[in-house]
């Protein structure tokens, strides 16, 4: 697999190691790959472990969440905290809700955020955490109840300068304010140990938006150094219609794009007059079906595949959604239709094998961990905020969150440029990350 006999070692190790986390496995194999491109220039790389210890969390909580459901029936979900690395700050990256989770997607979601982190240029380490519960079907009570017992059993393990959590998939502002809510009364404390909460207790405006938002200005960073064009005018497909896709499509729209796909997991909603954004925020803050977008759009052409999203023909595919979303096949059909970019808006949206075809098309490709990480930079915005006590303004939120998404492609850039490889953002954002990590990991001794 590697070139490198202390790489080859350490990978094949995790193999053994960490068995059928297939999710943990791709990631490090990616992180991987770009880092044998330094290695020569790394000194006490191995003699200090640093590969080892890398891959290693620093800690793992795993634990009971037994709650009761409205019929009276006792129900329990697994929940984690993966605690990975705090090298460069106290841990940081958010809580999945999701019937997926299991420890290989917690541990992958840590490690890559790990890098992310490091990427926004704040003092955040890297964690992530969850539980295989889905509100999806569930009553308020029911949500508040699993809320609560899970909080019961982290709340002891997270704060301010140790970790803090935030939302990801499956949760939102509501589940953040019964999850804080619980967080606050068990500690009697009232600090910033949560990002994305609500206004009133805390949050810091242009949260909700800044990942969405983040992703189109990388976007026009990446279409303007790498392609001497912008989004202005370009046919846009994004998947998913959560936190993410939903401002990714609204950003894309105001800086003049013409989105004409998106879907969720039960629909593809293709609208050559151009998707409304006003249609989708209404359908999301009523929990509505995304299929009623066509109640109001009859032009648009709707069916129950979310693959055939991928279908359409476009400039500029962002997906939004989850890990994997995006295969080869789908690939394939992107490139045949003329795509110029792929910018990754979920965690590892696109398979390894995927990334390498739109690479070798020479497509312009920006992985996740640099292109969404407007989300957690801005959730470290509102920990300053919450540290001192203020509340910014939404606009000076947005124009901090420009100033680093502009800084985090400039620093992929330049390392993509400093391997020998102008414009691979894949190996730029993990040496970029990486060396940051190896630097602090490096100078604080064995530990
Ligand atoms: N879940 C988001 C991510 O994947 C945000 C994490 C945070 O704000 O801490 O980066």
């Amino acid at each position: 697999m590697f070139q490198n006999a202390y790489l080859e070692r350490v990978y094949s190790d995790v193999l053994k190691n960490h068995p059928h986390q297939v999710e943990f496995h791709q990631t490090v194999l990616e992180v991987f790959q770009s880092i044998e491109k330094i290695i020569p220039t790394l000194p006490h790389f191995e003699d200090q472990g640093i590969l080892e210890r890398l891959v290693e969390p620093e800690r793992v909580i795993l634990f009971r969440v037994p709650w009761v459901d409205d019929a009276g029936r006792v129900q329990v979900n697994r929940g984690y905290r993966v605690q990975f690395n705090s090298a460069i700050g106290p841990y940081k990256g958010g809580l999945r809700f999701d019937s997926s989770v299991n420890l290989s997607i917690m541990k992958f979601l840590a490690f890559e955020q790990t890098f992310k982190n490091a990427l926004t240029g704040l003092p955040m380490g890297g964690g992530k955490g969850g539980s295989d519960f889905s509100s999806a079907g569930k009553s308020e009570g029911e949500i508040m109840r699993f809320c609560q017992s899970f909080m019961s059993e982290l709340y002891r393990h997270i704060g301010p300068d140790t970790d803090v959590p935030a939302g990801d998939l499956g949760v939102g502002a509501r589940e953040i304010g019964y999850l804080y809510g619980y967080y606050r009364k068990l500690t009697n404390e009232f600090t910033g140990t949560f990002t994305g909460k609500r206004i009133s207790f805390g949050g810091s405006l242009a949260r909700t938006e800044a990942t969405g938002f983040g992703i189109c200005y990388f976007a026009e960073a990446m279409l303007k150094r790498q392609g001497g064009t912008s989004l202005k005018g370009k046919r846009v497909l994004v998947s998913g219609t959560g936190n993410v896709g939903t401002y990714a499509i609204q950003k894309a729209i105001e800086l003049g794009a013409h989105v004409v796909g998106i879907n969720d997991i039960n629909h593809t909603i293709h609208d050559e007059e151009g998707i409304d954004i006003k249609t989708v925020l209404s359908i999301r803050s009523n929990r509505q079906d995304l299929g009623d977008y066509g109640l109001k759009h009859p032009q648009a052409t709707i069916t129950s595949n979310p693959k055939d999203l991928w279908k359409i023909k476009c400039d500029v595919a962002i997906p939004c959604a989850t890990q994997n979303e995006l295969g080869i096949d789908d690939a394939k059909i992107l490139v045949s239709n003329g795509l110029m970019a792929l910018i990754e808006g979920a965690n590892m949206p696109t398979t390894l094998e995927a990334t390498h075809y739109f690479q070798e098309k020479g497509i312009l490709f920006s992985p996740g961990k640099a292109s969404n990480a407007g989300g957690v930079a801005t959730s470290g915005l509102e920990m300053s905020q919450n540290s001192i006590r203020e509340s910014w303004t939404f606009e000076a939120v947005d124009q901090k969150l420009q100033t680093i998404m502009l800084k985090i492609y400039d620093a992929c850039y330049e390392a993509s440029v400093k391997v020998g490889e102008p414009g691979n953002l894949v190996v730029g954002a993990n040496i970029a990350g990486f060396l940051k990590v190896y630097d602090a990991m490096l100078h604080q001794g064995i530990i």
